[in-house]
């Protein structure tokens, strides 16, 4: 795989990022992990060109990886501190456990299908970030109970509802971001934002409307 980033590639992530700020995401953090982090390592090669666009984008086994204002607005609600222990469900290319790990978090990233998990597991190696990243080839639903509690959780695949096995990983003080199927808009899910109060306490936020792929029970195995 050819790692290169180019001034070329520098200019337009520089372009993307101001259109980023134009659309009213202003954490100079999260701004930052993503003028270091090329995405465009995290396309095929044929599809470099769209890496820089703000759309989202396929990756194959009919997922996408994120539009860049959602990782960016999802990584600005999580407000990531240094040295966050993160869990994040849905690996796809691997970009936003970059980005977290960009901004000194240690991270837990959970994907159910095989295919995904292997090349985000070589690209994150390849780029070095594996120090800081673990992956799992498993169903999210469960999270992590070995390694939990997190600090954060973030869930980039869209919901029918929060899942009690995922709030109760959270620290106290802790939260989760998270987009849950908005019942008036069926192709459409709010991004929510739910922060554990107390052993038995939660509150919730509720955001801006998005589209993500949904987040489906099981595991599907690597075909060649
Ligand atoms: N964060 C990704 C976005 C991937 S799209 C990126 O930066 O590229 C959402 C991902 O969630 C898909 O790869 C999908 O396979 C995965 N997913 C859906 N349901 C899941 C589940 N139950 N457990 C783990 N991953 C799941």
């Amino acid at each position: 795989m050819n790692l290169t980033d180019t001034y070329r590639h520098k200019g337009l992530r520089r372009r993307l990022l101001e259109s980023l700020r134009g659309k009213g995401i202003t954490n100079d953090r999260v701004l930052s992990a993503m003028d270091v982090i090329p995405r465009h390592f995290f396309l095929e090669k044929a599809f470099e060109e769209w890496a820089y666009q703000d759309k989202a984008f396929p990756i194959g086994c009919e997922q996408t990886i994120s539009q860049p204002y959602t990782v960016a607005y999802q990584t600005e609600l999580l407000n990531v501190q240094k040295k966050d222990k993160i869990l994040e469900i849905g690996t796809g290319s691997g970009y936003q456990a970059a980005i977290l790990a960009c901004m000194g978090a240690r991270v837990y990233s959970v994907e159910r299908q095989e295919t995904l998990y292997l090349a985000a597991r070589k690209l994150l190696y390849e780029l070095g970030l594996d120090k800081w990243i673990t992956l799992f080839y498993q169903d999210g639903h469960e999270g992590l109970p070995k390694d939990a509690p997190f600090d954060k959780i973030l869930v980039t695949a869209a919901a029918t509802e929060i899942p009690e096995v995922l709030k109760n990983q959270l620290v106290i003080g802790g939260s989760m971001v998270i987009p849950v199927n908005n019942p008036l808009q069926p192709k459409s899910q709010k991004m929510v934002k739910l922060t554990r109060q107390s052993e038995t306490a939660f509150s919730q936020m509720i955001f801006d409307d998005f589209r993500f792929v949904p987040f489906l029970k099981g595991i599907i195995k690597h075909r060649d």
